[in-house]
């Protein structure tokens, strides 16, 4: 589907969000990747949100990248009988290994690795932070708290301990079992949570074995320090910032997003920025200028894709999140100011022929009257060098591989189209003159440039560049074959 921006925009599907109508309107509403977080649902519950998503992708005619979130190693208590409860500030609030429906006074918390590590005086973290208990008496298999900040507590909420190290492994037998169901089921991005060091990364690289690319949700400080490695090991990279927020002090998460944001365009590797971007749009149909804001940073500061998580998946609102986001995205590009700060900030290390010919297919493409850049890619590597020279033209990806299309959903500014397999660059040419018109980008006056690899179908070989005409005529009378 052809966007009035380059930015991507990446849906969290959940309760509100699981029927062929809601997710078809927030796909045209502006949603470019569905996120299935794995924390949440059963196989059965995915696999048919999975099976949704591919009936919107045919009958738009899309490309739709799916993202698997495998839950990591990450805390959560168990349910509550009534689904939520307040807890007031002061109020005693027990944590146990009791697998009861919990109340007003507890719930179950299913970690004894959590009790054996805590001590009085510590904090436990609700929910991206938003509660704060203090344990003030523990045992091998409870904790006695106060609430020091309340609010509501539901099932399933996330907890972190910031200050006690946990002895926790980067996949747990769930996660494994998720990858695998997912894999199987075929997505595009399975994105790894909490990760630690480039070895988890490596780990789960074995374990999908290139049925999807990998995707490092960094939000430990661990992984902010190891980071270069990690992105070396990732395929692109989560700017997990609820719970990177909790683990660090909140005012340390900013810089990180812009050190995280540069870099991973530096290493021509998408990059989201994520969690509570329009979080007040769970319960409002307006955003808070804040959330605006924050939305436009992450955009001004390049990053190939904002996303939304409960706003979607759980709120009341799903549509006019992602309608937010796309009005921001298209607002926020027109800026002369964003051109300025984008291309100043260019700083890719060229360092072969394939970023040579981007980089000029991007100089030619500005300098004159040209349409679109289109380029040829198997493993979709030219089409990420092209994304990270971010040029003013549209950037149309030509691929036969559907796989190859759909990661690239995540990426800023490629549009992608299938394409038969080529064995001529003359016939490249005339598909990409198409793609060129039928898309809207140019009309039969124009001119595009095409970048394309000779042998065809070979990965890593692009090493043509060419200036043509849309007019299929003209490409007939004047290229050679
Ligand atoms: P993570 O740390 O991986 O982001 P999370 O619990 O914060 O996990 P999100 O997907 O970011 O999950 O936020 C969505 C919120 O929507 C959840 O906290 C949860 O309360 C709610 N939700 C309920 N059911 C689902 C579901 N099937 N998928 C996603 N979110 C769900
Ligand atoms: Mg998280
Ligand atoms: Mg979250």
């Amino acid at each position: 589907m052809k966007r009035m921006r380059n930015v991507k925009i990446v849906a969290t599907l959940g309760p509100a969000s699981d029927d062929y109508d809601m997710i078809r309107a927030l796909h045209e509403a502006g949603a470019d990747v569905f996120r299935l977080n794995m924390s949440h649902g059963s196989h059965d519950e995915i696999a048919k949100k999975h099976a949704i998503i591919r009936q919107v992708e045919q009958d738009t005619g899309s490309s739709i990248a799916i993202l698997a979130d495998l839950q990591g190693p990450k805390l959560r208590v168990g349910v509550f009988a009534g689904d939520s409860e307040m807890l007031e500030e002061g109020a005693k609030f027990r944590l146990d290994l009791d697998t009861a429906d919990g109340d007003s006074s507890r719930v179950c918390l299913p970690h004894p690795e959590i009790f054996a590590a805590l001590e009085v005086g510590k904090s436990l973290l609700v929910n991206d932070g938003k509660i704060r208990l203090q344990v003030e008496d523990c045992g091998p298999d409870y904790a006695n708290c106060v609430v020091i900040a309340g609010g509501v507590i539901s099932n399933r909420k996330g907890v972190n301990v910031p200050d006690v190290e946990l002895p926790l492994a980067a996949l747990s037998e769930k996660d494994r079992a998720d990858l695998e169901f997912t894999a199987k089921l075929g997505v595009d991005w399975m994105a790894l949570s909490f990760v630690q060091r480039p070895a988890d990364v490596e780990e789960a690289r074995q374990l999908v074995k290139g049925r999807a690319a990998i995707l490092s949700k960094i939000e430990k400080p661990n992984a902010v320090e190891r980071f270069d490695a990690i992105l070396a090991a990732s395929d692109g990279i989560m700017v997990a910032r609820g719970d990177l927020g909790v683990e660090l002090p909140v005012q340390n998460v900013p810089p990180i997003q812009k050190r995280l944001v540069r870099k991973c365009r530096n290493a021509a590797k998408p990059v989201i920025v994520a969690t509570q971007m329009l979080e007040s749009m769970i319960e409002s149909p307006m955003p808070t200028r804040a959330e605006v804001s924050d939305v436009a940073t992450a955009i001004y500061e390049g990053a190939d894709a904002v996303m939304l998580s409960a706003e979607s998946a759980a709120g009341s609102y799903p549509i006019e999140a992602v309608t937010t986001m796309d009005r921001v995205a298209a607002e926020v590009e027109q800026d002369p100011t964003y051109t300025q700060i984008i291309e100043a900030s260019r700083t890719a290390n060229r360092g072969s022929v394939a970023d040579g010919i981007v980089a000029a297919a991007r100089e030619i493409a500005e300098t004159t009257n040209i349409k679109a850049i289109c380029c040829f890619t198997q493993s979709g590597t030219t089409a990420l060098l092209v994304s990270r020279e971010r040029p003013r033209v549209p950037i149309i990806a030509l691929t036969p591989l559907s796989g190859t299309a759909r990661r690239l959903a995540l990426s800023w500014g490629c549009y992608c189209v299938i394409t038969p397999t080529m064995d001529r660059f003359k016939g490249a040419v005339v598909s990409a003159a198409k793609a060129a018109l039928e898309g809207g980008f140019g009309t039969v006056e124009d001119q595009i440039v095409v970048t394309a690899g000779v042998p065809f179908n070979v990965t890593g070989t692009t090493n043509i560049l060419r200036v043509a005409p849309c007019d299929e005529r003209l490409i007939f009378a004047t290229d050679p074959e």
